[in-house]
């Protein structure tokens, strides 16, 4: 969706996802995950200690490699991990979850964060199975190639906020890396603007051998999850569920991936907050009101995933390098990164949006001011829409009105925009408070 501003600032929405200087290697996201791979397996409840196998020796290599890169851009990164300890049906002595971050920090208000995460624990067959080996190699050394080659790719440039790459551990045993990664995040006062979940992001062949190359999937959930009894009365007045936070960042990415079309990926904006009954790792963020989504491959090949290594009646069972398509994990570490410059660049969203126009033909829209956004742009839709269809651009005010746009007709939205055109998300416009 391209939105045309009706106003002179044109200039304002000028391609700013495009600024792109380095771009993701297939070769190198190949030999990340290869890496991974011959630490035998990385599954939770293997050896935290053994210097060669397991998931000890895979986070050290992962802080290891995050760290060289460190190096590359004169300390831009800061490594560290977090832990906790954890027990469940899946974990029932307990195990000490750790989570391993770089921090690239912010250098105008480092507290606004966003996240890009994948989980560096893996599996076979029976979730127990400690020592077999679990390649793991999609499900999901993908996710934390792409988090690393993110880092790679976007060390050394200079944002506003702070970016937080994160190699999740504990995932198959109760998504326990997400857990600890959101506890983090509140007990540091992270405004968290965007968690990115990457979980299976590198294979292009389906289980009934269709192929879909060109397309990634986004989960989101339209309304969310923290959302408390008061404010869902008000929703259900006035619309919504499909404007949640977490929503309008899926539709972001989608609107960032059709503005960059040489990254070759359609967004698949999946209106659901992960799998059919299934969670991921953004779901603790969720949980907390964090905007976080899941990325996915477009097609699923489940004799791929938590299997044993192994062929049955010719038909070969496991999650393999072999098997992953590495041109396309790139692109979709290139929407990463699009998402992640677009959104560490621009201000935050506006904290709320009202509206008034009822027996109206037109519509007043009112928003609270953003520190550091040059403009705002407002956008609208149909009310019975899912994308925004129409815009403007609004400079010097936070409040404007749209002529002809009923408010009984109409959903309705702002996002604050940066000197250089970067936009927030999408706040929605709900009730105006009484006075
Ligand atoms: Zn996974």
């Amino acid at each position: 969706m391209k939105i045309l501003p009706l106003c002179a600032a044109a200039t304002l929405l000028a391609s700013p996802a495009l600024a792109q200087t380095k771009a993701p290697d297939p070769a190198r996201l190949k030999a990340t995950v290869e890496a991974l791979v011959r630490f035998g397996t990385r599954h939770t409840l293997s050896s935290a200690t053994d210097p060669k196998r397991g998931i000890g020796a895979a986070r050290r290599w992962g802080a290891a490699e995050f760290g060289k890169i460190a190096k590359g851009c004169g300390g831009c990164l800061t490594v560290e991990t977090v832990a906790d300890r954890f027990s469940g049906p899946r974990a029932p002595d307990g195990v000490e979850i750790v989570d391993v971050l770089a921090i690239q920090k912010g250098m105008g208000d480092p507290d606004e964060v966003v996240i890009v995460a994948g989980h560096i624990d893996s599996r076979v067959s029976d979730v127990m199975d400690a020592t077999s080996d679990a390649p793991g190699a999609n499900d999901d050394g993908s996710g934390t190639a792409l988090v690393i080659e993110a880092a790679r790719v976007l060390a050394g440039e200079t944002f506003d906020g702070t970016i937080v790459y994160a190699l999740l551990s504990g995932e198959e045993q109760g998504l326990w890396g997400g857990k600890l990664l959101a506890s983090t995040a509140k007990a540091r006062g992270w405004k968290v603007r965007a968690m990115l979940n990457n979980d299976i992001v590198g294979n292009t062949v389906g289980q009934n051998g269709r192929i879909v190359a060109d397309r990634v999937r986004v989960f989101s959930e339209g309304i969310r999850s923290s959302e408390d009894q008061k404010a869902g009365l008000t929703r259900r007045a006035t619309g919504g569920e499909d404007d949640g936070p977490s929503r309008a960042l899926a539709k972001k990415i989608d609107t960032i991936a059709q503005e960059n079309p040489q990254i070759g990926l359609d967004v698949f904006a999946v209106r659901r907050p992960d799998r059919f009954g299934r969670g991921g790792d953004h779901t603790p963020s969720l949980e907390l009101g964090y905007p976080a989504v899941r990325f996915s491959v477009g097609i699923e090949n489940y004799d791929q995933q938590h299997q044993d290594l192994r062929t049955e009646n010719g038909r070969v069972y496991g999650d393999t390098v072999d098997r992953m398509d590495f041109p396309y994990l790139a692109r979709v570490t290139a929407l990463n990164v699009a998402t992640i410059r677009e959104l560490a660049a621009a201000p935050a969203a506006p904290a709320t949006v009202s509206l008034d126009g009822a027996l109206s033909m037109d519509t007043r829209v009112f928003w609270d001011a953003v520190p550091g956004a040059a403009a705002y742009h407002v956008y609208w839709r149909r009310a019975d829409a899912q994308d925004w269809t129409d815009g403007r651009i609004v400079t010097g005010a936070t409040q404007a009105v749209l002529t002809d746009v009923v408010v009984d007709d109409h959903f309705i939205g702002v996002a604050a925009v940066a000197k250089d055109g970067m936009e927030s998300l999408v706040t929605f416009g709900g009730m105006a408070p009484r006075k």
